[in-house]
């Protein structure tokens, strides 16, 4: 039985109950009373005195129930605290030396914990990403694009092969310090509904706050042009959460994000589709900059968009968990391959 018809069943018993228990108790005083056992002054203090009771007892078991109730929710609360990280820093972990040439995928395959029918999200993946390159991800949804820099952040380890910086497995590294060291802004990067300077700075709260360098990175975004239009600029707060909040558009949050990973100036950008919302031309913009900054660093991207892509030093292209093709979009175009196909279908 479904949870309402439980719940209509309770409710019968307990009005039945109820209303028995008033009818036989209101009787029983009516009677003595009519018989003349008891004064009109009697009935008035019993009458009184019962309906007090009654109200008092449903108090009682509202309480009761709202304890009840709280403590379902605490145990919710006990539950989540209680799990533990599945992803571990090594038991001597090794503090992470600067990336001197590249990051390889051997052999890289991976089921997510949590999928039903054991399908492997990643098969087999070999890759090498190397320092000051511009790499692209591209392939439909599904493709394995997201997971791929999941097991490079170590949100998941990899079930079979291994991801090396330079010639450590990143298993081995200071989780901390690997995480300081890539900056990744997710799909659905988060808005903070907080001043435009606190947006930026919580790129890297390790560092003390360097208002320059949070201009220098909304610059950098284009974000800047907006900020200094919002009435209180850089301490203006964003998001209606709050008075004198001011709510962005789609694509200006993005930017401020974006700005956030400028921020950040980790050794390893990540850009999963944060652009979505930016026009083009716009994207195009801000790709060259981040191009520029990323001289000594690994910038991987991943974006719908071919024709920004011809910056890209390496195109990886994904399909059903797999790489089918990789070179950057000269080659790739001369292959006439599923990229071709992807890129001509965005040119019609
Ligand atoms: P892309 O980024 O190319 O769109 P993803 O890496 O997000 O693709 O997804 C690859 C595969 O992994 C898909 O089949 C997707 O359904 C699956 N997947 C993604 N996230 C999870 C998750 N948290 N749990 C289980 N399966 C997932």
């Amino acid at each position: 039985m479904g949870i309402e018809g439980k719940r209509a069943r309770a409710e019968i018993i307990s009005k039945t109950v109820e209303i028995t228990a008033t009818i036989s108790i209101y009787g029983f005083v009516a009677y003595r009373a009519a018989n003349g056992s008891i004064t009109v002054g009697d009935f008035v203090m019993y009458f009184q005195a019962f309906q007090k009771g009654q109200s008092t007892m449903k108090t009682m078991l509202t309480s009761m129930a709202t304890v009840y109730e709280n403590r379902l929710f605490l145990k919710y609360i006990f539950e989540f605290l209680e799990i533990k990280p599945q992803v571990k820093n090594a038991i001597n972990p090794i503090s992470i030396p600067e990336l001197k040439e590249k990051i390889t995928f051997n052999n890289v395959s991976f089921i997510y914990p949590s999928a039903r029918n054991g399908q492997k999200a990643l098969k087999n993946i070999n890759l090498e990403f190397k320092k000051g390159e511009v790499i692209a991800l591209v392939g439909e949804n599904g493709s394995g694009k997201t997971t791929l820099i999941k097991l490079l952040s170590r949100l998941y380890d990899v079930n079979d092969g291994s991801i090396q910086f330079d010639n450590h497995d990143v298993r081995n590294l200071n989780l901390n310090e690997l995480r300081q060291k890539i900056s990744v802004i997710f799909q659905d990067y988060s808005k903070y509904h907080l001043s435009v300077q606190d947006n930026i700075q919580i790129g890297n709260m390790h560092l003390p706050l360097d208002e320059a360098q949070i201009k220098l990175s909304a610059e950098n975004t284009g974000a800047a042009e907006f900020i200094e239009e919002l009435p209180e600029r850089y301490d203006n707060m964003l998001g209606l959460r709050f008075l004198k909040g001011t709510e962005l558009s789609g694509g200006q949050w993005q930017k401020i994000a974006l700005s956030r990973a400028f921020y950040k100036n980790a050794d390893i950008i990540i850009l999963d589709e944060p652009t979505s919302a930016i026009d083009p031309l716009a994207e195009h913009e801000i790709f060259e900059k981040f191009r520029n900054l990323a001289q000594d660093k690994v910038l991987i991207l991943i974006t719908h968009r071919l024709y920004n892509l011809k910056m890209a030093n390496k195109i990886v292209v994904m399909d059903k968990g797999e790489v089918i093709e990789t070179g950057n979009h000269e080659t790739l175009v001369k292959q006439k391959g599923k990229y071709f196909q992807m890129f001509e279908k965005q040119m019609e």
